[in-house]
């Protein structure tokens, strides 16, 4: 008879089956089942081969385009311009191809950075491991927001409520059991398993893993999993769009051109052809959406440095108009080390010295008389925090680190120091059920037998929320009816100094009582108080003033009591004490009133993940452009409401992650305002890259244009125009992609979300700069006639020109918000000099080398000529220059930027 399916078999015969144990597989056992089972992972689909990639490349209007012409020139006999068609459509396709990889490269790169985890046990101890190192036989934690990470038997199981969704289409949770079901049940009814992908939303649980990777229901289904994203955003489909838009209008624009230079003005019909395919080579700016999406990839690798993982393209252009910042308290604005300062019971008061979780430091009574009487007093209230409580110390090179909440880890060394030992303790009271932490309940409560067999019930949590459950208070002679004001003022003093808060309460519990809500609700008896310190981090305060200059708000909004979340603001400079809105006012809000709330509040205390939804949705009707934080599973719907939701990397869950634009590597405050100045570097430089882009096309196109339309020479030759195409539009095109931060990014005010891709400034500067570059080429060409050149050296004249133009207008374009001349300016960065000296390399040759005067009918340029074309070059940027200050006094056309 073949063995029923894991479903359908006890706990005992599944870990029996699969030789393991409920302490978890040595990690010697792990490894030699992962050298047999293999990851846990499913297989990618493989993108694009590279054949497929560059082929790719041809494919655009411009190509066919170009290809034609140059058939059509080899069969004129014009060869040269035949090869050199040719050849730009081959060098652009293989830079594009390059730049592309780049691009990708770089986004998977970032991929990895957030692979997700899974907690579990090995040998005994809980551990985090990638979820790719899970085989068969390892045993799994599972708690609200995380993804199940392969299939698994449920061995234990509390109030565990799983979203199926993606498995079964069910889109009520799935409420799950450790107990066995029929072998024959379908997957929506397999109550005693997790499955691989789907979704905790309640409760805990653990469960052995019996599948992994291919061999999960998951992997059953589906195979393969896509893993590239469209690496596309809103900018860059705008930038598409008006490239192929663009394309058209110039290929349109070249056949009228050319219908009219043969007909009207009488050009030979070959020469003109070429003449116009090498124009509406010069006028279109193939290359750029290659390079923003370059640009891009540049800003993501940046702001990955600074701890800042981007999930989603889109993100890097919209952290860049933040407007403002919804944060967390703890460990975002603080650094989430717990120390237990204060206990407070009927008994008396104790303080606890020292910090860090080590055992180090002494509880005193504050009163300095009775000290061992405050103590024992206090030790009811202390095995409640050892029991209520899931964290683990462990010790490594010297220091004691915290496995799970720092606060909980508080706890046990709060015990360490009061003299009782945490692991001797659970072991005398193992725990029978548990209601986990959850931030819209506030507390978390647990139910355990004690030596003598009774059974006890302990809570902890926000305390006015426990005082609201308590009807009694444990005194040193039993309990008394609760007396909440001298509690209530104790919590408010113990906040006022930025401590966080916690209540204590415990009650015995009957032989056959189940831990629910209800059972909480039962006559507790409070046991007191803790006070914790959490300080601020060093560099929030700073960072927090670097948004108030950059013209960004910053929110807090957190979970904890308005005193200690006030006076935390007041701490970091974030806001005085007083302007603290606590949720139940958010409450009484209604959404009409709520905009005008959340702008004027900065503090937001008390509040629940529904407040945050809210809150968002609230400032986003203002005009804002809102980040958001959030680590639990209930802060998704906020995270993917803000217009870039930023999850916790370390103590965020999977679902939080999942849902967020951005993930914080450190959870660190100052991370989120370092990628919000990536950002608008990553704005700036797009919009530098247009601007360089754009007129240094137009103003070849203009001078051509204009030859034809006045019936003169010709000042640049179609060869030519494709040279110079060729060398900047790949060299000097790229590296504005690489500009650093303009001094003073984080002193304007946030660009407003909906300004137009070419604003005003920047339709002004492509016309004017596309004007000086025309009179710029006849003016060089009507130069060297008149000094009796022939046209030959003209027109080498005219592309040298040209190229020396561009290089100023480079150095220019760098610097839009203040002046160009600096030292700064003239030095450039790595790759503008590498670009630099690639270009002029390139010039000389095509000026001096034989070869090159061959091609492209180049004549020899006498240094006094060079250094006439170098002198209109500074001309060029001396206007710019001025351009800058005028328009910075005026205002005209919005200013520069
Ligand atoms: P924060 O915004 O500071 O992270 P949380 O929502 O995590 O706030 O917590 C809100 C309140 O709930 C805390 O002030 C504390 O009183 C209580 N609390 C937090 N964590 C726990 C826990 N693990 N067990 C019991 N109570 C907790
Ligand atoms: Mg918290």
């Amino acid at each position: 008879m073949p063995e029923p399916p894991f479903h359908a078999r006890s706990a005992a015969e599944v870990l029996a089956a699969l030789e393991a144990r409920a302490t978890g597989l040595s990690d010697a056992e792990a490894a030699a089942r992962l050298a047999r089972h293999g990851p846990n992972a499913l297989p990618e689909k493989p993108g694009p081969g590279p054949l497929r990639r560059f082929l790719r490349q041809f494919d655009s209007a411009l190509i066919y385009f170009l290809v034609a012409a140059s058939i059509a020139a080899a069969l004129l006999d014009h060869r040269i311009d035949a090869a050199v068609i040719l050849a730009a459509v081959l060098i652009n396709a293989v830079i594009g191809f390059i730049q592309e990889g780049r691009a990708e490269n770089a986004l998977a790169a970032i991929r990895t950075m957030v692979a997700p985890r899974a907690s579990l046990w090995r040998d005994g101890r809980r551990i985090g491991v990638a979820v790719a190192d899970i085989v068969p036989g390892d045993i799994v934690a599972l708690e609200p927001g995380d993804r199940v990470p392969a299939d698994l038997r449920l061995l234990r199981a509390r109030s565990l409520r799983i979203d199926e969704a993606m498995l079964t289409g069910e889109s009520v949770a799935a409420e799950k059991h450790a107990g066995r079901v029929a072998a024959a049940a379908p997957l929506a009814e397999r109550g005693s398993m997790a499955y691989s992908g789907t979704l905790v939303v309640a409760g805990q649980a653990t469960g052995i893993a019996v599948a992994t990777g291919r061999d999960t229901e998951i992997g059953r289904i589906s195979g393969l999993i896509e893993t590239a994203e469209a690496a596309t955003t809103p900018l860059l489909r705008q930038i598409d769009r008006f490239a192929t838009r663009f394309t058209w209008i110039a290929l349109a624009a070249s056949v009228a051109l050319f219908l009219f230079a043969t007909l009207v003005r009488g050009f030979p019909w070959d020469e003109a052809l070429i003449a116009v395919v090498a124009l509406a080579v010069g006028a279109i700016p193939e290359g750029l959406p290659a390079v923003i999406t370059i640009t891009l990839a540049i800003g993501v690798q940046r702001m990955a440095r600074r701890k800042a993982v981007v999930r989603r393209l889109p993100a890097v252009e919209t952290l860049g108009s933040t407007s403002v910042i919804c944060t967390d308290k703890t460990g975002t604005l603080t650094r989430n080390e717990m120390t237990a300062r204060r206990i407070v019971t009927l008994g008396g008061r104790l303080l606890a010295t020292g910090a860090g979780y080590g055992a180090g430091g002494t509880l005193a009574a504050e009163d300095g008389i009775d000290d061992a009487g405050a103590l024992e007093s206090a030790l009811p209230l202390i095995r409640c925090g050892v029991l209520c409580n899931d964290a683990e110390l462990r010790s490594a090179g010297g220091r004691v680190l915290v496995e799970g909440d720092p606060m909980e880890g508080a706890l046990l060394a709060l015990a360490a120091k009061a003299g009782l030992d945490p692991a001797h303790l659970r072991t005398a009271w193992p725990r029978l059920e548990e209601i986990p932490f959850d931030a819209r309940h506030r507390f978390m409560a647990s139910l355990h037998t004690g030596p003598d067999g009774t059974r006890t019930l302990f809570v902890k949590g926000a305390p006015e929320r426990l005082l609201d459950l308590c009807a009694t208070e444990a005194g040193p002679e039993g309990p008394r009816p609760l007396e909440p004001g001298r509690w209530t003022e104790a919590i408010r003093a113990a906040a006022s100094a930025g401590e966080r808060v916690l209540g204590f309460a415990s009650r015995p519990a009957s032989p056959d009582e189940t831990l629910d809500f209800a059972a909480v609700e039962r006559g507790l008896a409070f046991l007191g108080l803790v006070g914790l310190v959490d300080p601020p981090r060093e560099e929030a305060a700073a960072a927090i003033a670097e948004c108030r200059s950059a013209g960004i708000a910053v929110k807090m909004i957190t979970g904890d009591h308005a005193a200690t979340a006030g006076a935390i603001a007041r701490q970091l400079a974030l806001a005085d004490e007083g302007a603290v809105v606590t949720g139940a006012e958010l409450d009484r809000t209604d959404d009409a009133a709520l905009p005008a709330l959340a702008a004027r509040a900065a503090v937001f205390a008390r509040t629940s993940p529904e407040h945050k939804l809210r809150l968002v949705r609230a400032l986003q009707a203002g005009g804002a452009v809102v980040a958001m934080t959030g680590d639990g599973v209930n802060d998704a719907p906020a995270l993917k409401q803000a217009d870039i939701g930023i999850a916790m990397g370390d103590k965020g869950t999977e679902a939080a992650k999942e849902a967020a634009g951005m993930v914080l590597l450190d959870d660190n405050f100052v991370s989120i305002v370092a990628a919000v100045r990536e950002g608008r570097v990553v704005n700036d430089n797009i919009r530098k890259v247009i601007a360089w882009t754009m007129p240094t096309n137009g103003g070849e196109t203009l001078a051509v244009v204009a030859a034809i339309f006045l019936g003169l020479a010709m000042p640049m030759s179609a060869v030519q125009i494709l040279w110079v195409n060729l060398v900047t539009e790949v060299t000097l095109g790229l590296v504005l992609a690489f500009e650093p931060a303009e001094p003073g990014v984080m002193q304007r005010r946030p660009r407003p979300a909906d300004a137009p891709l070419l604003s005003r400034f920047l339709v002004w500067r492509i016309g004017f700069v596309s004007l000086l570059f025309a009179i710029g080429t006849f003016g060089i060409f009507a130069y060297a006639l008149a000094r009796g050149h022939d046209i030959e050296t003209a027109r080498t004249l005219v592309v040298d020109l040209v190229v020396v133009f561009e290089i100023f207008y480079l150095f220019a374009v760098r610097y839009t918000h203040t002046t160009s001349f600096t030292w700064r300016g003239a030095l450039g960065t790595g790759p503008v000099l590498a670009a630099l000296a690639a270009i002029v390399a390139a010039q000389l040759a095509f000026t001096y080398a034989p070869f090159m005067q061959a091609v492209f009918d180049t004549r020899p340029v006498s240094l006094a000529d060079g250094l006439v074309v170098l002198a209109a070059g500074a001309g060029l940027m001396l206007i710019l220059e001025a351009e800058k200050a005028v328009l910075r006094r005026t205002g005209w056309f919005g200013g520069p930027d």
